[in-house]
Parts: C-alpha cells; sequence; structure tokens
C-alpha cells in the first residue's frame, strides 16, 4: 500500500498532469463549480507542528496550475454563478479558513501576482485578543512538549458525563474528538491557554504557526479588490453541539465586530470544523449572511438550498499533483 501511494504521488500522478491526461478523471456530472479550502500558508511545514499550513512553494505553484486550467472566480460570484445556473466553463472559487496571518504575508503576495480573488475566513475573537490562538492549535503547538494528562487535570472541572470523556481519551486524536463537543468556556477549562506551561511553550513557537490576521491587514487586503472577509464564528466552535443561544452569540458577534473594524459588509461565513445543523442554517441566514459555506452537505435538503455550498479541502501533506487529481475528481461530488 504505502509503495503503490508513494509510486502514485512520485510518477503516476506528475505523469497524468505533465500529460494532461488528469483531465479525464473529471467527472462533470456533479456540476462545474467548485470551492477550495485552504489554512495558512507558510514558508517552511512542520508537520511535526501542525498540519494546517501548506508550503508556499506548493501554493504558488498550485495557483498558477488552477489559474491556467480552470476560472477562478470570487466566492461572491460563485454562488451567483450557481444561482444563475448557466452553463460555464469549469469555475473555482478559493477560500481560506482560520485567519493566520501568513495567509497575509504568503499567501496574499501570490494572489496579487495572479490576480486570483479569494476569501479568508476569520474568527473575530482575533480582533480583541490579537494573540488568541485556537484551541486545536493551541494543542498542536504544545503536544509535543505537554504529556496529554495536563489537559486532562481539569476534566473534573466539566459537567461529569463530559470530563469522563476527556479523561478517557487515549490518543490525542480522541482527545480532539472529544474537544469539539464542549462549548466554548468548557474548552477554555481543559486548555488552560493562561496557564506559565502553556505560555511558555507558545513564546518559543515560530511566528508563522500562530500569528493571526489583524485588522489593519484585513483592510489592505480588501481594499486591493482581491480579497473578501468571511466570518469564521467568534471562538470557533462547532456550532451544532452549542445551544441555540450560543450558537447566535458565536454567529451575530463575529458578523458585528468585523463589520465595526473593517468598516466593511460581510456577507459569507464558513461554518467551523464544517459543523452545522438547520438552526445553524437559519440563526446565519436570519443575521444577515448570504454565503454559508459547509465542508460536506449535514442534510439531504442542502443540495436544493441555494445558500449553502461545500469545499473541497487541500491536502497540505501530499503533492500538488495529487491535489491536483483529487480537485478534478471532487467536481463529481463537490461540484454545483
Ligand atoms: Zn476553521
Amino acid at each position: 500500500m504505502e509503495i503503490l501511494k508513494l509510486a502514485a504521488r512520485k510518477v503516476i500522478f506528475p505523469f497524468l498532469v505533465q500529460t494532461g491526461l488528469v483531465k479525464i478523471f473529471s467527472d462533470k456530472s456533479g456540476g462545474k463549480r467548485l470551492i477550495l479550502m485552504y489554512h495558512g500558508v507558510v514558508k517552511k511545514t512542520d508537520f511535526s507542528l501542525s498540519v494546517n499550513h501548506l508550503a508556499l512553494t506548493d501554493f504558488e505553484q498550485q495557483i498558477k496550475y488552477l489559474s491556467e486550467n480552470f476560472e477562478i472566480i470570487s466566492l461572491r460570484d460563485i454562488f451567483k454563478s450557481y444561482k444563475e445556473g448557466k452553463d460555464t466553463k469549469p469555475q473555482l472559487a478559493i477560500t481560506f479558513d482560520d485567519g493566520y496571518e501568513n495567509n497575509y504575508t504568503n499567501a496574499f503576495p501570490v494572489l496579487k501576482k495572479y490576480h486570483i480573488p479569494a476569501t479568508i475566513f476569520v474568527v473575530s475573537k482575533i480582533l480583541e485578543t490579537p494573540d488568541y490562538i485556537l484551541w486545536y492549535d493551541l494543542i498542536d503547538l504544545v503536544k509535543s512538549k505537554l504529556n496529554i494528562d495536563f489537559f486532562k487535570s481539569n476534566a473534573n472541572k466539566l459537567p461529569s458525563e463530559k470530563g469522563n470523556m476527556i479523561k478517557n481519551a487515549v490518543s490525542w486524536g480522541d482527545f480532539k474528538k472529544v474537544m469539539k463537543m464542549l462549548d466554548v468556556e468548557e474548552k477554555e477549562i481543559i486548555i488552560q491557554r493562561n496557564s506559565n506551561e502553556v505560555k511558555e511553550i507558545l513564546s518559543n513557537v515560530n511566528a508563522e504557526y500562530k500569528n493571526m490576521l489583524s485588522a489593519g491587514q484585513m483592510m489592505e487586503m480588501i481594499s486591493s479588490g482581491l480579497i473578501e472577509i468571511g466570518s469564521h464564528t467568534h471562538h470557533h466552535p462547532n456550532l451544532d453541539v452549542l445551544n441555540i443561544d450560543e450558537a447566535r452569540n458565536e454567529i451575530k458577534t463575529s458578523r458585528k465586530m468585523l463589520e465595526q473594524a473593517l468598516n466593511y459588509k460581510v456577507k459569507s461565513i464558513a461554518f467551523p470544523d464544517g459543523a452545522y445543523n438547520e438552526t445553524t442554517k437559519q440563526l446565519s441566514i436570519n443575521e444577515g449572511y448570504e454565503n454559508l459555506l459547509a465542508v460536506d452537505y449535514k442534510t439531504s435538503s442542502d443540495e436544493e438550498d441555494e445558500n449553502i455550498l461545500p469545499r473541497f479541502c487541500i491536502s497540505n501533506t501530499t503533492t500538488s499533483e495529487s491535489n491536483y487529481f483529487q480537485i478534478y475528481r471532487a467536481f463529481k461530488k463537490k461540484g454545483f
């Protein structure tokens, strides 16, 4: 299996891309439009630290290739194009989740160079607390130095069912799965961001992996005409596990804060971790969002709902050629 994977990455996918044969794997039966999801873009990847960031050289290679092989339009335009339903050339829209500063320092210059529009979804908490680190980044960035028991040490402070699930998590993977079920306050109790242990480790982490966008950087990108800023909620919770008031608060606060700080109309929201339900959709529409983004559709009615679209997640840990192969294939399931 590993040898086959390696052969595919090193020989088969590069061959298919160079010869253009990769296009025969394209199945547009799902639709001719597709939205891509990126996260961070860093000068040097360190997957032992985090797999949430793509190498800058790969990013530029991908933008160049994609702009030569697809029509890349803005998120707002791809929603419009979808609603109009006209036949079109294969179209892509590009999005980034989470709001890393490296989107400004690394990705934005490439997007300008190729004149490619994109939407960046930011967590509005970074406007209040510029050194805010997302809960799962915090775990990733400290996990090689802190034992999982450090996080479990506060499990007793949670409601007993959730506390027990935290205590019973064996791997980091299990632990993160349980974390997704906690509300915003409960997560803070577990991650202990203000403890000396966590602060000390984070202070030594490469800035590219932890710094988030500032309002000034967002405004500069908006004024280029290429970048749209969207909401990724206020704290990045899984919206489907929150009660309705908490969910509304996350959706509402982020829009309000972003609009105030950027003097700009926020129209799009991407649901953190792709987690949402019917209530989440309704709350978002009621709060004035027009473009809702999932990763995978959660209910069958979503396919008929013109306000919500799925996205294809770019892998940071594989080669660009295998990403192209996966993109061509993704039109079948995630095209619209
Ligand atoms: Zn996210």
